[in-house]
């Protein structure tokens, strides 16, 4: 169905069998004869796709019974004020890691609200490793980590252990491998990286955290709001909801996180191989750090960028420019990017090189 192999950080590539899913219930939902758009949320329909939806992350990821998940709005980047806001109690701390342009945001909003201690930084080297050796506070109430980070290409691949609980942003990996939930009191996505559209940002939160800071919060920022009313206190973003419910089944119809996961260490192996291989390319990446979901590379001798964007773009395989912060070109191989985008990239590198 599709033209060409997107390479985009994000929105991201979707599966074809979502996407026409997604088409189809526009037009008409499930036979109720009209567009999920049309539907109100508080329907039996839409009530129910939203609970299975929330029982499809549930499965996934293993979600212990004593988390809520939601489905909000405001993207990742409003977990970033939203989490210190619902959790942090004037003056307590919370251990902020700096492993790229993201997690940065995250601390600058976490100031807002407690003691935010940066415990480390690869800031130096343009965020090109995860820093593994570093000290926590005593008293950490968490300690926050960017679990892949999108623009740099690095990934924790062992999480650190906090010496209170973990909060991630895991907005460009979820989803693509498992992860022990019980290490964690709240994980964070925006949806548009590894699981649906933009507009719907799924938290996953341990109860005891709802409600914390006792603070005096506006409702749709409060997350005892949210969840006392099933994500539905006001309009959720059904459309986004159900796009992300279609995902996961199709990630359930493959086997799973478990499954995914094998996928992925395959993918890049694949994409890491060649760039180790090709004289013309390598990695700015330190190699035990490297993502599986975003693979930037460079020219190794220099050259022009846009002459190989150009030539790439030709056999259908597009946005693949770096960021602008690293430069080079970044391939961004999401759950939903098959194998054969991945063999289509290795084999332009190849004629490329020639
Ligand atoms: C894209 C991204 C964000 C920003 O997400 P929004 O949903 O646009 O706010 C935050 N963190 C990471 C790791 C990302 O990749």
């Amino acid at each position: 169905m599709k033209k060409v192999y997107n390479f985009s950080a994000g929105p991201a590539v979707l599966p074809d069998s979502v996407l026409n899913q997604a088409a189809e219930a526009v037009v008409d939902y499930s036979g109720h004869g009209m567009s999920i758009m049309e539907m109100s949320h508080r329907s039996a329909p839409i009530v129910e796709m939203v609970a299975e939806t929330r029982q499809l992350v549930c499965d996934a990821l293993n979600v212990p019974d004593n988390y809520k998940i939601l489905f909000l709005q405001g993207g990742a980047s409003l977990q970033f004020s939203m989490i210190p806001m619902n959790i942090l109690k004037d003056g307590e701390i919370a251990d902020y890691t700096d492993t790229g342009a993201w997690s940065a945001k995250a601390i600058k909003e976490a100031q807002r609200y407690g003691n935010v201690n940066v415990v480390c930084s690869s800031k130096e080297t343009i965020y090109n490793y995860i820093p593994k050796e570093f000290d926590q506070s005593d008293t950490q109430q968490y300690l926050h980590i960017t679990s892949n980070n999108t623009i740099y290409g690095t990934q924790w691949t062992d999480f650190p252990k906090a010496s209170g609980y973990l909060v991630a942003d895991m907005s460009s990996d979820i989803f693509s491998r498992p992860v022990d939930i019980n290490q964690f009191g709240v994980i964070y996505a925006g949806a548009q990286k590894n699981m649906g559209p933009a507009g719907v940002t799924l938290v996953i939160i341990r109860e005891d955290l709802i409600g914390r800071a006792e603070r005096h919060l506006p409702a749709m920022l409060d997350f005892a709001i949210h969840a006392e009313k099933d994500s539905m206190y006001n309009t959720p973003p059904v459309f986004a909801i159900y796009v992300v419910n279609r995902t996961l089944q199709w990630l359930k119809e493959l086997g799973g996180v478990d499954t995914m996961h094998e996928l992925n260490t395959l993918k890049a192996k694949l994409l890491y191989d060649e760039i180790e291989r090709n004289p013309m390319f390598k990695s700015p990446v330190a190699e035990d750090d490297r993502s599986l979901m975003n693979v930037p590379f460079v020219f190794a001798n220099g050259g022009d960028e846009q002459h190989f964007l150009n030539f790439c773009t030709e056999r259908g395989l597009v946005t693949l420019k770096g960021h602008r912060s690293v430069g080079g070109f970044r391939a961004s191989i999401y759950n939903a990017m098959s194998e054969e985008g991945i063999k289509a990239l290795i084999s332009a590198m190849q004629d490329y090189s020639q």
